[in-house]
């Protein structure tokens, strides 16, 4: 038997897209392997039949669900750990993001497996899985075989598509989880929003981001206005440059030490396109450069680059779109 096991993140009665990703990427290749894809979910009384059973949608056969806090990594290793210590699952597969990161690394010390991250495929291969993660840059990737029981592959954001639409109701099997004294440790204070992350700039759509170009904080209200103009499922994102330098909270950070996004558009203004940042934005679909320099290394890989002045350019932009709309 190998199955794989996922993690899905709720808020509000919502599943998360990155762990619904997961799950769908999960089912595809257990069955490519003989197996089937199950899901971990933690919470309280909205973990819902009707919410856990939808997994089957994407594809889970069974649905584990536990009670307790939601959002916090080590709980769920706990909860993870005793389903993979009953049921024998050979894979876990996360959707990325920073739960997903502390959840995987967390299970992978707890059962001294294998652990990949950054994941951007998954193969079978001989009945087994393998991971496959870009290196170098991403100029080269490099193929992740697992020995022993487990393996644990932890997707980059959005690597994983979505496929809704199986049909089935997933099997619900409720598990009582003797917790940690170091998981109970924490305690989800609250769940807050912060100016700048208010949409999860990794499940926007569209993302406006700002660099040193905007010159100081307040030129990020030239990115807010241009993201509120798109509206819809538009973000306010940034470069590492000016999250060190205070003129943006570091949720909204895209890069190699920040967030991987991959929106339909991503609007770069006064960014200059170091490889740090690109590696975090350059699976999006559509890309889109602002800049005064003719030369900046982010043309290299826009589909459009417009060269010129932001603080020109952006305002011209912004009301192009609201008469666009109407708005
Ligand atoms: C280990 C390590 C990890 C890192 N991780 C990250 C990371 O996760 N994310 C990240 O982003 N960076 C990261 N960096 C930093 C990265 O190398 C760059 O320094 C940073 O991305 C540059 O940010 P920037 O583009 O905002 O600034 P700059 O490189 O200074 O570029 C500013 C750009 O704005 C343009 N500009 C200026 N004025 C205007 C104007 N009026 N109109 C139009 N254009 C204008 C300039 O021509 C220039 O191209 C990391 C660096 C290291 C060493």
């Amino acid at each position: 038997m190998a199955d794989v096991l996922t993690y899905v993140l709720h808020y509000e009665g919502a599943l998360n897209k990155n762990s619904l990703g997961a799950v769908s990427e999960g089912a595809a290749r257990a069955a490519e392997i003989g197996g089937e894809c199950h899901a971990v979910v933690v919470g309280g009384e909205d973990l819902t039949d009707a919410l856990c059973q939808t997994l089957g949608d994407y594809g889970a056969t069974k649905v584990f669900r536990a009670e307790g806090p939601e959002g916090l990594a080590q709980p769920v290793v706990d909860v993870m750990a005793k389903v993979i210590d009953d049921h024998g699952q050979s894979y876990a597969l996360f959707g990325g993001g920073l739960l997903g990161f502390e959840i995987g690394a967390g299970l992978a010390a707890r059962k001294q497996a294998g652990v990949t991250m950054e994941v951007t495929a998954v193969k079978a291969q001989d009945g087994k899985l393998v991971a496959e993660r870009p290196i170098l840059g991403d100029s080269r990737i490099s193929v992740s075989h697992y020995r022993g029981d487990l393996g644990i592959i932890i997707g980059r954001i959005n690597a994983f598509e979505i496929k809704a639409g199986q049909g089935r109701s997933a099997e619900i099997v409720d598990v009582d989880v003797q917790y940690s004294p170091w998981s109970t440790q924490a305690t989800m204070v609250k769940r807050g929003e912060q100016r700048g992350a208010d949409v999860d700039i990794e499940g926007a759509d569209i993302l406006v981001a700002g660099g040193r170009g905007l010159g100081k904080a307040e030129g990020f209200e030239l990115a807010e206005a241009l993201a509120k103009a798109f509206g819809g499922n538009s973000a306010v994102a940034a470069t590492r440059a000016v999250v060190d330098a205070g003129w943006y909270p570091y949720a909204a950070q895209i890069g190699q030490t920040g967030k991987t996004v991959s929106p339909k558009l991503y609007l770069a203004a006064g960014i200059s396109g170091a490889i740090q940042h690109k590696v975090g934005m350059q699976s999006s679909e559509h890309i889109v450069a602002i800049n005064k320099d003719a030369n900046a290394p982010i043309f290299e890989f826009s589909d459009l680059g417009i060269v010129g002045d932001l603080n020109k350019i952006i305002p011209k932009l912004t009301a192009a779109i609201k008469a666009k709309k109407g708005s």
